[in-house]
């Protein structure tokens, strides 16, 4: 099945509207009928060619079989209609092994059907007497299990159905056997059947147009509710303020580049930012003028570090983690003092804060060498330490948490 079925708003509603009515109403057309044909045609087609090998290999032993137990003259005069059979059936066979346009398939094979009931007929004709009737019956035959399992457009199933009907009754009037009467008589009864045959095939094939119905609706709303689910997923993991990720999102990030190992192999550095003074922003300027810092400090942060390998999420309020993977401890005070005096040259207004009238943001820096072993909390707890410190000391400025040369850590200030 096409995939642009899916993203088709008028063959949705039509598929809808056709489920909504009763099953025996269903009629397919346009885009949904092509649809429907391309689906079942390779399946239709692999029947119609083994119904055609079928009754050629049938024709085939028939004859051989014929040859050996009946009369020779007898034998001899069904083997020229006999020999019809095979070649038809290639023929058909040929035409049905890749698909064709609507009119040159159904054309082969009604055309084919033609023949192969005419020679059945036609070698019962020739031999005579008891053959007569007894081949005509076996035409019908051959032309019910066509009926039956050829899943073709009506049109196509009628018409072989006439053909058949029409040769018998042709040929049964020619009959020195019976009265026309009782040719006609015959042919009422078979064409009662065959009715019946023709609609039994009609209801398989509603059947089938409606199972195929259902397959395009499901299809779809698997897709509905993937696309919802993807959308579920990002707003899940995205802070609706900034439109960064959130602290869920950081969490899975950091278990996920920790790993089973407990540690990130490459090493890595955490930022752990927050704005100073904020309440005071929020107080002088009121909570939207807030939001806007917020918004403008979270952009700062994604154009200082590295798009493709670095993290920023919004932590909590004012507070924004970094993660820098594979970066040691100078080119993590680096990035973190970056972000701080962008923050600071960008000259948002905070009146009432104590550090500065604008716009200061203080940095705690934890970094992870590839040799430690520390978990991420213990890394951001570090950092936080190294914010607090930083708080502590005067504010707008970045602290680095690392180890002084007894393998303690200590604070270090980059300002
Ligand atoms: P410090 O320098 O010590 O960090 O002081 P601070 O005022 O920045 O810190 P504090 O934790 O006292 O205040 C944080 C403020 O951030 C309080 C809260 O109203 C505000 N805040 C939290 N989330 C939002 C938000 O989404 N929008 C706005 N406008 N303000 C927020
Ligand atoms: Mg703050
Ligand atoms: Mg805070």
């Amino acid at each position: 099945m096409h995939l642009d079925a899916q993203d088709n708003p008028a063959l949705t509603a039509e598929v809808d509207r056709l489920l909504a009515h009763r099953t025996r109403d269903i009629r397919l057309n346009g885009e949904i009928k092509r649809l429907f044909r391309a689906s079942i045609w390779p399946q239709t087609a692999k029947i119609i060619r083994a119904w055609m090998i079928w009754v050629a290999l049938l024709d085939v032993l028939t004859l051989a079989f014929n040859m050996l137990m009946l009369p020779s003259p007898i034998a001899q005069s069904m083997l020229l209609p006999g020999a019809i059979v095979p070649p038809v059936a290639i023929v058909v066979v040929l035409m049905w092994r890749k698909p064709r346009a609507p009119w040159v398939q159904g054309t082969s094979l009604i055309a084919g059907m033609f023949l192969i009931l005419l020679s059945v007929a036609l070698v019962g004709v020739s031999a005579g007497g008891e053959f007569y009737e007894r081949h005509l019956n076996i035409m019908l035959f051959v032309a019910i299990t066509a009926i039956i399992i050829f899943g073709i457009p009506l049109a196509w199933t009628v018409a072989i159905a006439a053909l058949a009907l029409g040769l018998y009754l042709m040929f049964q009037l020619q009959n020195p056997a019976i009265e026309p009467e009782s040719a006609v008589a015959a042919t009422l009864f078979f064409a009662s059947s065959i009715f019946a045959t023709v609609a039994a095939r009609r209801i398989m094939t509603i059947l089938a147009q409606k199972t195929f119905l259902f397959e395009l609706r499901d299809r779809r709303r698997v897709a509905e509710l993937a696309k919802a689910n993807d959308r579920l997923e990002l707003l899940a993991k995205t802070d609706p303020l900034t439109g960064i990720a959130n602290r869920r999102w950081m969490t899975e990030t950091l278990d996920h580049l920790w790993g089973g190992d407990k540690r990130c192999l490459d090493g890595a550095a955490m930022l752990m930012c927050d704005i100073d003074h904020f309440k005071k922003l929020n107080d002088h300027l009121g909570h939207a003028e807030g939001d806007r810092c917020l918004i403008e400090v979270a952009r700062i942060i994604q154009e200082n570090v590295r798009r493709d390998r670095d993290h920023v999420a919004r932590y909590g309020g004012e507070e924004f983690l970094v993660l820098l993977p594979g970066v040691n401890e100078e080119e993590a005070a680096s990035v973190a003092e970056r972000i701080r005096k962008s923050v600071e040259a960008a000259g948002f207004p905070n009146p009432g804060s104590r550090v500065s009238r604008r716009v200061t943001l203080s940095i705690g820096v934890a970094v992870q060498t590839s040799e430690e072993a520390i978990s991420p909390e213990q890394l951001q707890r570090q950092a936080d330490a190294a914010l607090y410190l930083a708080k502590q000391t005067g504010r707008n400025r970045v602290l680095l948490h690392r180890p002084d040369s007894f393998g303690r850590k200590r604070i270090h200030s980059t300002r």
